[in-house]
């Protein structure tokens, strides 16, 4: 079920109106890493989602990120207003301002419009949660350049709010797919073919302009991986002897969601007994403790008092008068 509630999360005030500004802020409003794409992604996958504690998060940030659209949308109207009725302003987009009157709707900074197929849904949550790390990461930069581009303080300020709350989200989903205590790389319920799976393949050759040749680095020595020459260059290339994809050979988590059929693990009786079973074994043939570690975002300080005072605001919205303000 949904509320409105008529506040909005934060309050929004912005100095002088700029209308080329709110144009490039549609790029959260109806854009691909934007707060309608984020709310639907993890509303979707948490209507998706089995295990109830995940989804209460899914749940949690994605009508968040419905709030989050409801603060850009206030950012943007009040910087497209003088596209109502000037001519000057209105020169800046004239899809936004003889379509659309001057007001939000669903298009990006270019004028695409909104599209479903902007969401990452797998059906699979540790897939859809690594998804969601990527999508705050993308939301997060996205708001860094948005505030490298104005210098209305107002709008800094709303920006930073929204940019940070991304970080949390990220966290969030970092520690919810932690705890589902899978191995790091442990994706589905096949295992990867043992020995092609640790092959870098080495497919460029030559030398470039500036006299440059092959690099060496942690993604093709070390991590328990090595590189393979291409045969074109007189390697062994990679192994393709044929191996017999085993379903139930992958680590998974009491929480993964369900694949169907013969396929079924995570809950399946049957795989699940099997998967138990042959969980010691496998341990042995994965990566050391340290190999798997996720960094901990560090903790930081608050002050132990916090006073909340509570003024209005010189917002022209009425609906957003009050302000929180921490002192
Ligand atoms: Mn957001
Ligand atoms: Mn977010």
């Amino acid at each position: 079920m949904y509320h409105h509630v008529k506040k909005l999360m934060y309050t929004v005030t912005i100095g002088d109106p700029d209308p080329k500004f709110g144009k490039m802020l549609l790029e959260q409003f109806g854009g691909a890493n934007g707060e309608l794409a984020a709310a639907m992604q993890y509303s979707i996958q948490g209507f998706n989602c089995e295990d109830a504690a995940r989804k209460d998060l899914l749940m949690d940030i994605g009508t968040e990120e419905l709030s989050h659209l409801e603060i850009v949308g206030a950012l943007i109207r009040m910087h497209l207003k003088p596209m109502k009725d000037g001519r000057e302003a209105a020169e800046a987009d004239p899809l936004v301002s003889i379509a659309g009157g001057g007001g939000v709707a669903l298009f990006d900074s270019m004028g695409n419009a909104w599209t479903a197929d902007y969401l990452k849904v797998t059906g699979d949550l540790a897939v859809d949660l690594r998804s969601n790390i990527a999508a705050e990461a993308r939301a997060k930069i996205v708001y860094e350049r948005l505030i490298s581009l104005t210098q209305d303080q107002g709008s800094k300020q709303a920006l930073q709010f929204l940019m940070t709350r991304e970080i949390t989200h990220m966290r969030a989903f970092t520690a919810a797919l932690d705890s589902m205590e899978k191995p790091q790389f442990a994706v589905g319920i096949i295992q990867p073919t043992p020995g092609l799976v640790d092959q870098f393949f080495n497919g460029s050759t030559g030398e470039s302009q500036y006299g440059e040749t092959d690099f060496k680095g942690p993604w093709n020595s070390g991590n328990g991986m090595h590189t393979v020459q291409s045969e074109i260059k007189d390697g062994e290339g990679l192994d393709v002897t044929p191996y017999n994809p085993k379903p139930g050979t992958e680590t998974t988590s009491p929480v993964d969601s369900t694949p169907v059929g013969e396929w079924t693990n995570g809950v399946g009786k049957k795989q699940k007994a099997l998967h138990e079973a042959r969980k010691k074994t496998q341990q042995k043939m994965l990566p050391s403790k340290s190999d798997l570690q996720i960094a901990k975002p560090v903790a930081t300080e608050r002050p132990r008092t916090r006073v909340f005072s509570i003024r209005t605001s010189p917002s022209p919205v009425p609906a957003c008068s009050l302000m929180l303000t921490e002192e």
